[in-house]
């Protein structure tokens, strides 16, 4: 039987108690963790409760109306690469969204192949860009249960950023020059819709 929340939360408190926090992670050593200092410590593990309601689910409007959205930088009839309204530190930090309100289950065989293509060309394109030194490729989603998969692109021989860190260092860093970040968006665009498609930006 697979663990519950409830036997995960007991083995919290047998540790640490109910308003104890467990201790730093071995992840606080590394030389690519993004913080440092004597202060920091997990959260307090709070009790299991219900799940959260996400955007799109429940009573919770999701904001898609199966076109592309105000940020989309590129969009075919399913799909669009969606931008944030500003830059961040990292180079790069694009969503890949279908333009239905669907989550990665919901995909069928012929949105979840086309979902894999668009995946490996965005990566390709932004891992070629001279400045970039890898992209990562994330799906979360406890925020929206619209599927929006991050490719978040980091720059080459910054040797403290890197991994899964990185994606702190976005709102860490220095926000990347506008005018730099919109024609590199732009060139991201433009080299997608060569698979078809349409550069919106
Ligand atoms: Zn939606």
């Amino acid at each position: 039987m697979p663990e519950s929340a409830e036997e995960v939360y007991a083995r919290v408190v047998a540790q640490v108690g109910v308003d104890g926090h467990l201790p730093m992670p071995a992840q606080g050593g590394w030389d690519i963790f993004p913080w440092e200092g004597t202060g920091l410590r997990p959260r307090v593990v709070e009790p299991p409760s219900d799940e959260p309601p996400r955007h799109g689910e429940g009573d919770r409007n999701c904001s898609c109306t199966g076109s592309p959205a105000k940020g989309a930088i590129w969009a075919n009839d399913r799909w669009e690469v969606r931008a944030p309204g500003q830059p961040g530190g990292l180079p790069l930090v694009v969503n890949l969204c279908p333009l239905e309100h669907l989550d990665f289950e919901d995909l069928d065989d012929d949105m979840a192949a086309e979902f894999g293509l668009l995946s490996v060309w965005l990566h390709r394109i932004i891992s070629r860009m001279p400045n970039i030194g890898r992209v990562h490729v994330q799906k979360i989603g406890d925020g929206s249960a619209h599927l929006h998969a991050f490719f978040i692109a980091r720059t080459a021989r910054m040797t403290n950023i890197l991994g899964s860190p990185a994606v702190d260092w976005d709102e860490i860093l220095p926000a990347v020059p506008e005018d730099i970040w919109r024609a590199d968006l732009a060139y991201v665009a433009k080299h997608l819709a060569t698979h078809g498609g349409t550069a919106l930006v």
